[in-house]
């Protein structure tokens, strides 16, 4: 669907546990596997201290000749920061593909952008699905939005990137095939006119219908952005504070539990990514691996016995 004059220059933006790495990481490989010149370049920057996590990728017939360039044709944006901090690659031809509960805020900051494009990525992911496939479909889309990328060869891809995870649960494996498929449906849809905006600086609700405050705080999982309150889960011998308001939804704790307990929950944190939680695997020892890792300070321990970890 984009035509650009030469190679498609694309930045990806979000939050560390979007996920913009993977599909960049896809977009590329697949572009790659079906006969074009692809370029990734990853900047992750400071993401787990609060920066924004960005990716460029660059496909088409025509040899790459520099890794940096300054306008995008494609832009993808998936929280408020990267909405804010992809300014810089907005030309009058950009399209900027974003989340649908951003839609005020890139309506505000970019105003008289024409290709803007608005994805309810999150809410379907959420709500048909898992929050963790919210890049997945993202991926979908974007690689629909390119027209360069065969189905298959995303498929291939995303296989090759999460083959590993669907040995270990096959339902995984068709809850993204299922995600793509979603994601490339939204794209058409938003595309036909329903998403797209028009060129008055309005922008048209995409599929997922008006959006008022009562469905961006469902979008958030009924958290009230900001609140500090904590959701507290008694697992094995500790007491797990959770602050959904702090979680970013890096998922270093995970990866850093020595017993595994901590796993994904449905429920989303204050910028839109899935928060954590305790009763995953073998019960909690009240270690407090989780709370030292954490950067963002969104995690307490306490034993349940009382005793001083
Ligand atoms: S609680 Fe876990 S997932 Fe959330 S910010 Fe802290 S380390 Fe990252
Ligand atoms: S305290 Fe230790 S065992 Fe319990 S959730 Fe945190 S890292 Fe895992």
């Amino acid at each position: 669907m984009l035509n650009p004059q030469g190679n498609l220059k694309i930045v990806l933006a979000g939050e560390g546990g979007q996920g913009v790495q993977t599909v960049a990481e896809i977009m590329a490989e697949a572009a790659f596997r079906s006969g074009y010149q692809a370029l990734y370049i990853p900047s992750f920057g400071v993401e787990q201290r609060g920066g924004v996590s960005l990716a460029f990728v660059q496909v088409g017939r025509q040899p790459i000749g520099a890794p940096v360039f300054y306008t995008a044709d494609l832009v993808g944006a998936f929280s408020l920061r990267a909405v804010k901090k992809i300014g810089g690659y907005l030309g009058d031809e950009t399209w900027l593909f974003y989340d649908a509960h951003l839609e005020e805020e890139v309506k505000e900051l970019y105003p008289s952008l024409e290709r803007r494009v608005a994805i309810p990525a999150l809410e379907v992911a959420r709500e048909e699905m898992h929050p963790r496939v919210f890049n997945v479909v993202i991926l979908g889309a974007l690689g629909e939005a390119t027209g360069l990328l065969p189905r298959e060869a995303v498929t291939e891809a995303l296989e090759r990137q999460l083959g590993h995870k669907f040995a270990q649960d096959p339902s995984l494996r068709e809850m993204n095939y299922r995600a793509l498929e979603r994601g490339q449906e939204l794209c058409r849809l938003a595309l036909a006119g329903e998403g797209a905006a028009g060129g008055q600086g309005e922008v048209r609700r995409g599929p997922g219908g008006e959006r008022g405050p009562e469905k961006a705080d469902r979008g958030r999982g009924g958290l009230v952005p900001g609140s500090l309150e904590p959701i507290i889960t008694e697992d094995g011998q500790g007491r797990f504070y959770l602050y959904p308001a702090l979680c970013k939804g890096c998922g270093l704790c995970i990866e850093k539990c020595p017993v595994r307990t901590i796993g994904w929950a449905r429920q989303l944190g204050a910028l839109g990514t899935p928060v954590v939680e305790p009763g995953h695997g073998e019960p909690c020892i009240a270690c407090r691996q989780c709370q030292l890792v954490c950067p963002d300070c969104a995690i307490w321990i306490e034993r349940r016995d009382g005793d001083k970890p």
